[in-house]
């Protein structure tokens, strides 16, 4: 009879073999094993047959956590009622009431909603409505885009193209949209205090670079602003208040449309439904996805303005020609009312604000360690600095075996994040105090045990 754990050996030779599990270095994986995940109840998981926290919510997707049957019914519904309708051709009402609740929260006159299967689909949608909208209005010489360092949006060509976090590796992919970006500083403050520029001096020398770029590429050739409103590839980069604000006004200035990427941010994640609300900036576009279903079924979506929709209505000649076959599927439209529901019913958003502020104090306690810097998060949106050296802030990293050391460590007691220089902790919108003890605890007693065998105590 096989127990699971020979189950798990199994699946991971199979693995091995056949599955190409893309980000992970083929040398990591074939030493210590592929990681096997099973199952999911709350806000735990269990990985290679054992339980532990979902500390970063997958990959910042699981807000109303793991097992939630009353999402899996209305699939399950859906898809025994009408399982799929040609997106192209028709609208099913699933998807039509998610775009009439989508629309009903996102900010402002935000109302026209675009489904795809996932962010960077979004992504694709929201420059490509941006190409055509200036193109319809008479001005098709407005082609570029400019974006952020360390900002990401995807890792489909046209999202790659915006995106410079070392998560998406575009060097090894370039030239991807030819001379199209032009970058602008990322409003990420950390260290800056050291070198005596004020956090609002900072927030407006970054939002002026971004008009500065606008006017010396010349404004009758740019197209859209594209940002995360708090990015997490930078390391939670959240920017002083005046940065949303002079975003816009710049933008309005020049006809630039305004894209706020909320792929991660969106559906509580930073303590408001969409963080763009901590400024009270409307964006022209936002782009949405992770939590419109919790991950219980792929979506993203593109969510524009009524003046953006206005430049498409019309013949042939202004449609726009864009689709995928999955964009505006039943069931997702299913998974996303579910989702929602529960994220009402139960709070979540206020949850999020509440927990976020606890685990923030909770990390703002590990900052005796020798190797963390700082703590600093916006709603359950949180991450550590860690280095090896806290007077110079030299990276953790430049200690080859300090973070398998500390992911190791952390495995072993449960906790699932991704850690790096920057250690993420961003779990499910359900997080009760107990949890976050839980994940703190286990962090604590990693960094602890990594600064031991590393003799960084
Ligand atoms: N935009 C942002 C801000 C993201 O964080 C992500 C993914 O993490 C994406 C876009 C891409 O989303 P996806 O991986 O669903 O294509």
């Amino acid at each position: 009879m096989s127990t699971e754990n020979d189950d798990i050996t199994n699946l991971q030779q199979v693995a091995l073999r056949h599955y190409w599990q893309p980000t992970l270095p083929w040398n990591t994986l074939a030493e210590s094993g592929p990681r096997i995940a099973t199952a999911g109840e709350g806000v735990m998981i269990k990985v290679n047959g054992e339980w532990g926290y979902d500390a970063m919510a997958g990959l910042v997707v699981t807000n109303i956590g793991h097992g939630r049957t009353e999402v899996v019914d209305a699939v399950r519904d859906q898809l025994a009622t009408l399982h799929y309708a040609s997106t192209f051709h028709f609208g099913s009402p699933s998807v039509i009431r998610l775009a009439e609740k989508v629309a009903s929260l996102t900010p402002g006159d935000l109302n026209r909603v675009q489904f795809s299967s996932g962010g960077a689909e979004a992504v694709e949608t929201a420059l490509k409505i941006a190409y055509q909208y200036h193109a319809n209005r008479g001005e098709p010489g407005r082609t570029k885009f400019i974006a952020r360092q360390d900002s990401y949006h995807g890792i489909s060509r046209g999202a790659l193209s915006v995106t410079t976090s070392s998560y998406g590796d575009r060097e090894t992919f370039e030239p991807i949209l030819p001379d199209v970006p032009r970058w602008a500083p990322q409003p990420f403050y950390y260290g800056r205090e050291d070198r005596g520029e004020s956090l609002d001096d900072f927030t407006r020398r970054c939002a002026q670079a971004i008009e500065d770029i606008i006017v010396a590429e010349g404004p009758e050739t740019v197209a859209a602003v594209i940002a995360e409103p708090v990015s997490f590839s930078a390391g939670i980069a959240i920017p002083g208040d005046a940065y949303w604000p002079m975003l816009r006004a710049i933008c309005d200035r020049h006809g630039v449309l305004l894209i706020a990427d909320e792929v991660i941010t969106g559906f509580g994640r930073t303590g408001k439904w969409f963080a763009m609300e901590h400024w009270g900036v409307v964006p022209d576009m936002m782009t949405l996805a992770k939590g419109i279903t919790s991950g219980y079924f792929p979506v993203g979506a593109c969510v524009a303005r009524d003046h953006v929709f206005e430049a498409f209505k019309g013949g042939p000649e202004v449609t726009y020609k864009h689709g995928f076959t999955y964009g505006g599927h039943p069931a997702g439209g299913a998974a996303g009312l579910a989702n929602i529901d529960i994220l009402e019913r139960e709070s979540l958003v206020q949850n999020s604000e509440t927990m976020g502020q606890y685990l923030l104090e909770r990390l703002e306690g590990l900052t005796g360690h020798p190797t963390v810097v700082e703590a600093r998060g916006i709603g359950l949106m949180t991450a550590l600095e860690l280095v090896s050296e806290k007077n110079a802030r030299t990276p953790l990293s430049v200690l080859p075996d300090a973070i398998p050391t500390l992911d190791e460590a952390m495995h072993a007691r449960g906790v699932f994040t991704r850690s790096g220089d920057k250690l993420f902790i961003a779990p499910p919108l359900t997080v009760t105090e107990a949890d976050v003890d839980g994940i703190i605890n286990g962090v604590d007693a990693s960094l602890t045990e990594m600064e031991a065998k590393l003799g960084l105590a």
